[in-house]
């Protein structure tokens, strides 16, 4: 199953996406499926319709939780040690956008960085959970750009600004309930060319242990998300580059990057 947010140009709706890739039609939904049951409006409308737009599928209520340096690769390749915990960050819901949407570039960084990531979506108000309950309390799972102002962050020490500006958290393009994630395929391609290649199965901590782990210090709400760390590979993207980070079993999400003068 997947479900996506969309708006053809009212208010955003929900929708499930059935077909195959290019014939997609969307189901409309009567409400939101993260925090009501909801049923099929009997409406359905075809993905590729030129009024239509795919939406970032949640907006985070409350908070996003990052999670650095959950691949070995990843951390070697900035130089850094892996960490002994999770190491946890907070990027605010004005940094989340949606599907095409444009990364905006700050004004005050010459250096962004894309991460590929999986993005887990909390179903469920969540304290102190063990890891063995932690997955009952997931409601999906996304594919995530945790856009990086790399320069800003060594510079500021703090990651706020670096990882929390708008534009810097794009979703999408829909969310997946009920996925095994324990392998899935991690990438990220900068206009065509392949520039991350990871696995799931390559993160230090998994997707069970950081929502336990999460939970600890966070009231988790039910539309906050988790984004679980990227792969080795991160570089710079410019002006006119097309950004694509894709999870297997999930989908493609597409972002063109600009700089306003
Ligand atoms: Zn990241």
């Amino acid at each position: 199953m997947r479900i996506a947010r969309f708006t053809t140009g009212d208010d955003p709706r929900y929708a499930l996406v059935d077909g195959e890739p290019g014939s997609e039609q969307l189901v409309v939904l009567t409400g939101d499926p993260i925090y009501m049951p909801v049923q099929p409006t009997g409406e359905q409308v075809p993905l590729d319709r030129d009024d239509v737009r795919l939406l970032a599928p949640v907006i985070p209520r409350s908070k996003i939780i990052g999670v650095g340096r959950n691949y070995a690769e990843h951390a070697a390749e900035l130089g850094n040690e892996v960490p002994a915990q999770p190491l946890l960050f907070l990027k605010p819901n004005t940094s989340v956008i949606g599907p095409d949407d444009p990364i905006v570039l700050p004004a005050w960084s010459q250096e962004v960085h894309h991460e590929a990531e999986l993005a887990v979506v909390i179903g469920k108000v969540t304290r102190d959970v063990s890891p063995e309950k932690a997955l009952a309390q997931v409601f999906g799972f996304t594919v995530a750009n945790d856009v990086t102002a790399r320069d800003v962050q060594r510079t500021d020490g703090q990651w706020a600004r670096a990882k929390g500006f708008d534009s810097s958290c794009p979703l999408g393009p829909w969310v997946v309930p009920g996925l095994d994630v324990d392998d899935l395929g991690v990438s990220a391609r900068v206009n065509g060319e392949v520039r991350q290649d990871g696995r799931t199965s390559q993160m230090i901590f998994d997707v069970a242990h950081l929502v336990s782990y999460v939970s600890e210090a966070f009231t988790l709400l039910p539309g906050d998300v988790i984004l679980t760390g990227t792969p080795a590979g991160v570089g710079p993207v410019v002006h006119g580059d097309v950004v694509e980070i894709e999870v297997e079993d999930i989908g493609v999400l597409r972002n063109p990057v600009i700089r306003r003068d």
